[in-house]
């Protein structure tokens, strides 16, 4: 609780009982969706509105402190900024997880040969994760 206090600080965010918990709710599920998010915080603060939720999201984006992480085929999520990495989805039971990669060695690859100057690098793998991939061979 205090350090995600101290972290919202540290992005020169104004704290807020709403954004400690936007955080919690990020640092505990990893990626969520704006209406994830509301759906979580509703149970806390039952006056919430989905436009504050939007607003908070959209104020800690511009500081960089949350990033989107988009994905085809669902609805945008977010997440605490960490160092780089790429994301894989499941297309069986839609969850998002972190792969930990260079996804660096990616991108400078894709610079030199494209000339583009990039300003995203978001890398999502579809497919089906290990317990999906179980389940459908049972
Ligand atoms: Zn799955
Ligand atoms: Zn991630």
């Amino acid at each position: 609780m205090k350090d995600n206090l101290e972290l919202l600080k540290s992005y020169q965010l104004k704290i807020t009982p709403q954004r400690i918990a936007i955080v919690e709710e990020l640092a505990s599920h990893g990626h969520l969706s704006i209406e994830d998010l509301y759906q979580g915080l509703l149970e806390r603060f039952p006056t919430i509105s989905l436009a504050t939720v939007y607003k908070n999201i959209n104020a800690m984006e511009e500081k960089a402190f949350v990033q989107e992480v988009k994905i085809p085929e669902q609805k945008s999520k977010y997440e605490l900024t960490k160092a780089n990495h790429a994301h894989v989805v499941c297309q069986e039971c839609k969850k998002v997880e972190d792969v930990v990669v260079s996804t660096k060695v990616i991108l400078d690859e894709v610079k030199d040969v494209s000339h583009y100057q990039i300003d995203r690098d978001d890398l999502v793998f579809t497919g089906l994760c290990p317990e999906c991939v179980v389940r459908q061979s049972a």
